[in-house]
């Protein structure tokens, strides 16, 4: 056991109280045998890798953190079939994983650039943006099973992995050692076209800023430097001389609601039909005739909201915070809410709880919290 820091030194909001103790494994051995000690003494344990989505009480946390320090990304052996294997420490930064495969022409994870944290939390809630998700190119994870106590492979289907969530989030208990991602090894083809090109772009707002249409491949570098800038842009890239950036990310997820319940709100609410069968596939409502249903698609079909969307039309501006408060939404993107320096925890808390009362009210939409909380009610 080490000395505890306090959450607010360990997670991106700034804000929580010391656990009662904490390990920090650094090599994936050590992980594994300082877990099972941990787990031998009568004593709650949680996890924590980058701390970018975890929320924690000014108590903090009564019992031991694993922090997980391990490093290491390992090329597997080449099946083949065009897709470079590899199989990456949990505790590896996110961020340098990204980078190290943009650097090598390798594709599928470069619009996930900029998200911080460990690799091994990222299948925890699936990490997603700019329309790639780790759930394209996760295979599968080495999995530290709390009920049995051993390493066993999961392959990614296994994880339930969908929007922002997994079975690590809805309460398997365990830790991911490792994870295990294919990506699309360019370099042969970056040979003959002169620059390695990512997967096809397959968000609107990135293929606007790349002067590209969905669907179009372009140099992995240039999705990686422009997926940078327009997170940068929303306080979305950790930065310590941003307090924009002292937050969880996005405090909520978007919701997803029936379709009848999407047509009651506003024509100027951004709604997208999801289809259950190709979740990928998002249809813009108003582009949607409703006239039976979709091929493919089940009913009831749900509809996918825009959180930031509802909170700035509920009268939540960018910027705002509750009177004398140091908690405040984020003043470049109001799904974050942000540490605007000696915020507390319950500041955070009340902020959140507000922002949900005035989505209730105006909308009657509850909104879902995204990071973990702990030791919090909203
Ligand atoms: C500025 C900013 C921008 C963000 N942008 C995005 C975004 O675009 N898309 C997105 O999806 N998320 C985003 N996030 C959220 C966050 O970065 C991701 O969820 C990330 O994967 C969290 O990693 P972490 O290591 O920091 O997790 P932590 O906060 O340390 O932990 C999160 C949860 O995972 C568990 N956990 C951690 N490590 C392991 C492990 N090895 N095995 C099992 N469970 C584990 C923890 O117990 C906890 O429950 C953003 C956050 C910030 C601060």
């Amino acid at each position: 056991m080490i000395e505890p820091l306090a959450f607010s030194e360990l997670t991106t909001m700034r804000v929580g109280g010391p656990p009662s103790a904490m390990v920090a494994p650094a090599t994936e051995q050590a992980l594994i045998n300082e877990a099972l000690v941990v787990w031998g003494i009568d004593e709650e344990w949680m996890l924590l890798g980058g701390g970018s989505n975890t929320v924690v009480s000014d108590e903090g946390f009564d019992g031991i953190v694993i922090r997980v320090l391990t490093r290491g990304i390992e090329v597997l052996a080449d099946a083949g079939d065009g897709l470079v294997r590899l199989r990456v420490q949990a505790g590896e930064p996110w961020d340098d994983l990204v980078a190290h495969t943009v650097e090598q022409g390798w594709a599928g994870i470069e619009a996930l650039s900029g998200i911080p944290g460990s690799s091994g939390a990222a299948p925890v809630q699936n990490i997603g943006a700019y329309g790639q998700e780790l759930s394209d190119s996760l295979l599968a994870v080495d999995f530290l099973d709390y009920e049995t106590g051993e390493v066993r492979r999961m392959d990614a289907a296994e994880l339930e992995l969908g929007y922002r969530t997994s079975a690590l989030k809805q309460g398997l208990r365990g830790i991911v050692v490792a994870i295990e991602l294919g990506l699309r090894d360019t370099r042969a083809e970056a040979y003959v076209l002169g620059s390695a090109l990512s997967q096809p772009v397959a968000y609107a707002q990135l293929a606007v800023a790349l002067g590209v249409q969905p669907g179009d491949r372009v140099p992995l570098a240039t999705v990686r430097d422009t997926v940078l800038g327009l997170r940068a842009a929303k306080g979305m890239v950790l930065d310590p001389n941003d307090p924009d950036t002292a937050s969880a990310g996005s405090f909520f997820t978007n919701p997803i609601v029936t379709e009848q319940f999407a047509r009651t709100l506003p024509a100027t609410a951004p709604r997208w039909v999801l289809e259950p069968e190709l979740p990928d596939r998002i249809i813009p409502l108003d582009e949607y005739a409703g006239v039976g249903p979709m091929p493919g698609v089940r009913d009831p079909r749900p509809v996918k909201l825009s959180a930031a969307w509802l909170i700035e039309n509920s009268g939540v501006r960018k910027g705002f915070h509750l009177p004398g408060s140091r908690a405040a939404v984020s003043s470049k993107h109001t799904l974050a809410l942000t540490n605007t320096g000696g915020a507390s925890a319950a500041d955070i808390a009340e902020l959140a709880r507000y922002v949900l009362g005035r989505v209730q009210a105006e909308f009657g939409v509850n909104l879902q919290p995204e990071p973990v909380l702990v030791g919090l009610e909203l």
